[in-house]
């Protein structure tokens, strides 16, 4: 294709409508007509990478292969795509303002007023633009943060505005809104719609496409208002109706031509419909699955909807594609102990232990991972999990009273997880731990290996703290193994205990790297493992 072709996709009404999964959705729609689509995520906010927020704040950190952190929107983006995102896919206010206050420091504007129109906004185009410029892709989708309207976001706003000016047929904006249903009054509300896409307008953004977000079917009727008072042509007004998963949302976009409207709009010829065939086929086996499979998830944020979105995600990949359905049963670490342990994750046929930073709750994690190990259930701890693995271990099988990780107990006299030599000096908290992709060879005859079907694996990590290699032998010696390692630095990467039927962990996140056409293996075989223990 010869020129790059931009989508913005912005949203208005009320925030968490879905932009994340529409943008991932409709790059799904074009890429399955074999374009090349990668999505970016703009977040007007003024931290430099969301790698410094609490979950509470923001849900899940995600971590893109070459180390940045991230919004979790490019979670959605790898699973739905299949392809992995950089560090140019997530952009804050923050990293805008940096960029340009760096170079107004080595005096690149030539003595000029340094503004936020043209300066920032130049910065964001530029930034729009980065993905675009190498012809990797036909298509840059760009989802803008935020609900249109709030302050911080426009100079995003101001960038969308002059890109369409600029691109012309290039580039297209698609808005998501959002139309109640009013139970008293029997009707749908388009007017929350009308005032968005006006406010939009003010801004002198005429969006091209409007989806709008509804609970149930909209009459054609609304649709027709709809598309009148926003000045938008009738098929270009798109209504993403709830769902009961979020992987059904490309079909629901494609049975309404949307991915055709667009191509149209940039001058492009449709062709025939893709088949989705390996989507659809995952969906099939998802709605098919009869049995059920419980997965108990411990960890501290489990009131949160978000913040442990990728293994929530890959749990239920791995079990559709071990034709379950999966229940997934939440425990607060802090409510557990080893008084109610048993009693508590008695019904559970697996419990993943959580990633996580800190003392708060560490010991409810032991309990369960010590009833785990004690009752052979199914066990997989992921960075922090895996952390908690060694140190129940080193408790309450090694001995070693008061055995923790220095970054719970400076003090312990059994430092099994310690620092990282390279992370000692570090004072800095953003993008300053192990981050991203790294090598990690697994011993042949492992579960860890034989779920990969490989000894040389890839995965993504974000940790300060590492098992302690000084007291390797004495672990494996009593039965818990080193089963994965980086190859250069010999880092401990993967435990497992081989006498039980499935006990693993590892200081990596397999869970970023999990999508629908290709599952992580070791999730896959963690849930085969719970399914087994039934
Ligand atoms: N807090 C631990 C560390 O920094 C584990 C981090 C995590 O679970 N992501 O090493």
């Amino acid at each position: 294709m010869a020129d790059t072709k931009y989508i913005f996709v912005t949203g208005g009404v009320v925030s968490s409508l879905g932009k994340g999964i529409v943008a991932a959705s409709l790059g799904k729609l074009l890429q399955a007509r074999g374009y090349k689509v990668t999505i970016q995520k703009f977040d007007p906010y003024i931290n430099i990478d969301p790698g410094t927020l609490n979950p509470y704040e923001h849900g899940e950190c995600y971590v893109t292969f070459d180390g940045h952190e991230a919004d979790l929107d490019l979670g959605h983006y790898e699973r739905f795509l299949n392809i992995p995102t950089t560090r140019a896919n997530n952009i804050t206010t923050g990293r805008i303002y940096q960029s340009v206050i760096d170079k107004e420091r080595k005096g690149d504007y030539l003595g000029k007023t340094v503004q936020v129109v043209p300066h920032i906004t130049d910065e964001i185009k530029r930034n729009v633009k980065l993905l675009g410029t190498k012809k990797q892709f036909d298509f840059v989708i760009t989802e803008i943060g935020g609900t249109v309207g709030d302050i911080e976001s426009l100079p995003f706003i101001e960038s969308v505005r002059q890109l369409k000016w600029e691109l012309g047929k290039n580039c297209i904006c698609v808005h998501l809104t959002y139309v109640p249903y009013i139970a008293a009054a029997k009707e749908y509300k388009t007017k929350p719609t009308q005032h968005s896409v006006k406010q939009l307008q003010e801004l002198g953004i005429q969006p091209d496409v409007l989806v709008l977000r509804t609970e149930h079917l909209l009459k054609q009727d609304i649709l027709h208002k709809v598309a009148l008072f926003c000045n938008v042509a009738e098929d270009a007004v798109i209504q993403s109706v709830d769902v009961p998963t979020i992987y059904e949302v490309p079909l629901v976009l494609q049975r309404q031509n949307m991915d055709v409207t667009i191509l149209r709009k940039m001058g492009l010829e449709a062709g025939p419909t893709p088949g989705m065939e390996e989507w659809k086929k995952f969906l099939e086996r998802k709605a098919g699955a009869t049995l059920t499979v419980r997965i108990g998830l411990v960890g501290k944020y489990v009131e949160l909807q978000d913040a442990y979105k990728s293994i929530d995600e890959s749990l239920l990949q791995a079990a559709i594609y071990n034709d379950h359905k999966l229940e997934l049963h939440l425990f607060h670490s802090e409510k557990v102990n080893e008084g109610n342990a048993a009693k508590l994750l008695a019904g559970m046929d697996g419990l993943l232990i959580a990633p996580g930073f800190g003392q708060r709750g560490i010991e409810g994690k032991f309990a369960a991972i010590r009833y785990a190990r004690e009752n052979d259930v199914p066990c997989f701890g992921v960075c922090l999990g895996m952390q908690c693995m060694v140190i129940e271990f080193a408790r309450n099988v090694l001995g070693m009273e008061d055995a923790n990780s220095t970054e719970m107990d400076r003090t312990t006299p059994y430092k099994v997880i310690d620092l990282m030599e390279e992370q000692k000096n570090v004072t800095n908290m953003g993008g300053s731990m192990r981050l991203g992709a790294y090598e990690c060879t697994l011993k042949k005859g492992s579960k860890a290996s034989q779920a990969y079907h490989k000894e040389h694996i890839q995965e993504r990590h974000r940790h300060r703290f590492e098992f302690n290699n000084q007291y390797r032998e004495q672990f494996e010696a009593a039965g818990m193994k080193c089963v994965g390692e980086n190859p250069e630095t010999g880092l401990v990467e993967v435990i497992e205990i081989p006498r039980l039927k499935w006990f693993v962990g590892v200081q990596y996140h397999p869970e970023y790297n999990s999508t629908v056409v290709n599952p992580n293996p070791l999730f896959v075989s963690f849930v085969k493992a719970a399914i087994d223990n039934k």
